[in-house]
């Protein structure tokens, strides 16, 4: 009885699931208006250090206020942009905006990394990439201050094409982080074929890790890959203190998650910057 329960919960789930896609909110032309009027901004959530606490990163999270929609979750119009052939258009206005802030906060001493999401699908337009480069060329800020984050995929036939970009990425300097780790279907061997210097764990991996002997097992030997293979890793999602703890003895380099900071405006970033900064300096 409970099964059959179950199962008509994961129904449900999916109708809704799938029902939200076929009456979207938005249709094209309306993307389209909102990348050509800038509808878009971006929060930034601090990525820190496990064992120092200082803030090595801060991850640029795109954000679209729509004005009858209000806000629009990434989760939505970033399928939909790369549906409809926009979201390269989309990154490199995100880009843009993203680069100023860092200029900004390099004018005010505060030297933090970026950590930039780039869709899959971008990784295989080669013109694109370079387009990308530029940019950040045009900008004068150093490679070595910008990660781009990369979601493993399902698409094999396209992993090729994205190695050499992101081998050509970080020819230049930039540094990769394979993102949503454990939510994909990555093996370990084309890990080690990525050429990324970043793991980020997803928070299903994370989440509840504390409690549960076998998720544990798997982070373990996740981390300890990881390791081997030359990769800094990243818990992504962390709430509880407890599973903060338990990942911190296991050997997680960094974390980002709501336990430390949310996904804070500029303006809010910058204080929490440069109160980091005045602590690093007193002690
Ligand atoms: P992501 O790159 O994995 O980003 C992390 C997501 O986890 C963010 O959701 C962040 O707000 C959320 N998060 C952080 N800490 C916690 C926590 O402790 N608990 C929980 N429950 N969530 C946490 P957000 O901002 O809604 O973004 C969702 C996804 O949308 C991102 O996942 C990324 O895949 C995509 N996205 C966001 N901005 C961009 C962008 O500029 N370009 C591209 N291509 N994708 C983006
Ligand atoms: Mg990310
Ligand atoms: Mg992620
Ligand atoms: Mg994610």
């Amino acid at each position: 009885e409970l099964l059959s329960l179950c199962l008509s919960r994961r129904k449900a789930e999916a109708w809704s699931v799938d029902s939200e896609m076929k009456t979207p909110l938005f249709d094209q032309k309306m993307l389209c208006k909102a990348i050509s009027e800038q509808q878009f901004s971006l929060c930034y959530q601090p990525i820190a250090d496990m064992n120092s606490g200082e803030i090595i990163a801060v991850e640029a999270l795109a954000r679209w206020n729509q004005p009858e929609l209000g806000m629009v979750r990434p989760d939505r119009f970033i399928r939909a942009a790369e549906q409809w052939g926009l979201i390269n258009e989309l990154t490199l206005l995100l880009l843009d905006q993203a680069l100023k802030q860092l200029q900004k906060w390099y004018e005010l001493k505060l030297v933090v990394q970026l950590s930039f999401n780039l869709s899959p699908l971008s990784l295989s337009d080669t013109a694109f990439m370079q387009q990308l480069q530029h940019k950040v060329q045009q900008s004068g800020i150093k490679p070595q201050l910008i990660c781009f984050e990369v979601t493993e995929t399902q698409d094999f036939s396209q992993l090729s094409a994205a190695i050499e970009s992101l081998a050509n990425l970080r020819l230049a300097g930039f540094s990769i982080a394979i993102d949503d780790y454990g939510t994909g279907f990555a093996n370990a061997q084309q890990l080690s074929r990525i050429p990324a210097t970043r793991l980020k764990l997803d928070r299903s991996l994370i989440d509840g890790v504390s409690e549960r002997s076998q998720q544990r097992l798997v982070l373990e030997n996740t981390i300890q890959l990881a390791h081997k293979l030359g990769l800094t890793l990243i818990a992504e999602g962390v709430e509880r203190l407890a599973d903060a703890m338990l990942i911190k003895r296991c050997g997680i380099d960094l974390v980002q998650g709501y336990l430390y900071y949310k996904p804070l405006t500029a303006e809010d970033c910058t204080a929490v910057l440069s109160n980091s900064l005045d602590q690093q300096a007193a002690s």
